[in-house]
């Protein structure tokens, strides 16, 4: 059987390694120039690493714990060992001993290792937008080749999109997804925590979650420097989403020079990115929208939750269902 999968995020990688390891035939898709999706590192010129869109892996015992530990190489992974404390504005607090007991992994340069390592060998076609599928009886045709199966990845909306394109729906109506923009800093000077992230519990300061990436995984800046990546929250980022770049900047600038102090009002680095799709706030059930026998599967992180281990099982299971 000859596989098209639309999308090289987790979803899509994991779909084609599972379905390679069973001996299908495929060919992934992608828009974008690299692999991995919201799993995405950004490296900038003067030493620094941002893993800009999901920030660990916290395997929680599903399949990807089982790949990633024992089919992929390990040599750059690491275990990210200080724990997540809470803020709330400016006081900073440990954060719940149950929730860090959890595993989180890393890799040393970038999260995005994941990806390239998952997709290593895999026929990727980057740079290629799918903008629709055609059906000629019981083969598919999808950027100018034929295939007897495919695999929709990308966030539900857009994956809708190619449904109709088909003059195909399914039961996702009620799948939506929260907006996150996010700030990445780069300092030249270096700071101690005892944590690796700051939450806001209760989602009420814009900025959600702030990373210390320099204290995640080590080679994330320069010698004697700092990295950060702050996630501003669902609403804030929503109804701010079409202000420039420097009004988000501002914004985490004062929260950091309040936190620790003034040599961080002025960064060295600093860059937004913004995710119209970031985490789904509601999800559709695979078992509804995708039937036995089909052979145009969807598989998102929209159908089992709004995390990499979520996104890995959701692709195995689809790669099983077609094999
Ligand atoms: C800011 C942020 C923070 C997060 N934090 C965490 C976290 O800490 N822990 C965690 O586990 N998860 C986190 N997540 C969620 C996690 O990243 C996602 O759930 C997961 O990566 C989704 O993978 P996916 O493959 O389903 O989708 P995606 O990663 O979105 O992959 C879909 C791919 O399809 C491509 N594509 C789309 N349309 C087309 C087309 N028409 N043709 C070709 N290619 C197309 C896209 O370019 C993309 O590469 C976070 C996400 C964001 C954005």
């Amino acid at each position: 059987m000859r596989v098209a999968i639309v999308g090289a995020g987790v979803s899509g990688l994991a779909a084609a390694f599972r379905l390679k390891q069973l001996g299908e035939e495929v060919v992934v898709f992608e828009k974008s120039g690299g692999l991995g999706g919201r799993v995405n590192s950004r490296k900038h010129k003067l030493g620094y690493t941002f893993d800009v869109g999901a920030t660990s892996i916290t395997p929680r015992g599903k399949t990807i714990d089982r790949v990633m530990l024992g089919n992929l190489p390990t040599e750059e992974l690491v275990k990210v060992e200080k724990p997540i404390w809470t803020h709330s504005g400016l006081r900073t607090a440990p954060g719940s001993a149950s929730k860090n007991t959890t595993a989180r992994y890393n890799y040393r340069h970038g999260i995005q290792t994941f990806a390239n390592l998952l997709g290593e060998g895999t026929d990727v076609r980057l740079k290629t937008d799918v903008l629709q599928i055609k059906r000629n009886g019981e083969i598919y045709d999808l950027a100018g080749e034929q295939f007897d199966a495919v695999i929709l990845t990308p966030p539900i909306p857009q994956t809708c999109q190619l449904l109709w394109s088909l003059g195909e729906s399914r039961p996702v109506a009620n799948v939506s997804y929260r907006s996150c923009v996010s700030v990445m800093l780069g300092y030249q000077t270096a700071v101690e925590t005892p944590y690796h992230a700051l939450i806001d519990i209760e989602q009420v300061h814009p900025l959600t979650w702030l990373s210390v990436e320099s204290a995640k995984s080590p080679d994330r800046a320069p010698q004697g420097g700092s990295a950060f990546v702050a996630q501003l929250g669902a609403r804030f980022s929503q109804q701010n989403y079409a202000q420039p770049d420097e009004f988000f900047i501002d914004a985490t600038l004062s929260f950091m020079k309040s936190l620790y102090g003034s040599a961080f009002a002025t960064p060295e680095v600093a860059m937004v990115k913004k995710w119209k799709y970031s985490q789904p706030e509601s999800l559709a059930r695979f078992e509804n929208v995708n039937v036995p026998g089909a052979k145009l599967l969807v598989a998102s992180d929209g159908l089992m939750g709004g995390h990499i281990e979520d996104a890995f099982e959701c692709g195995w299971r689809a790669a099983e269902m077609l094999a």
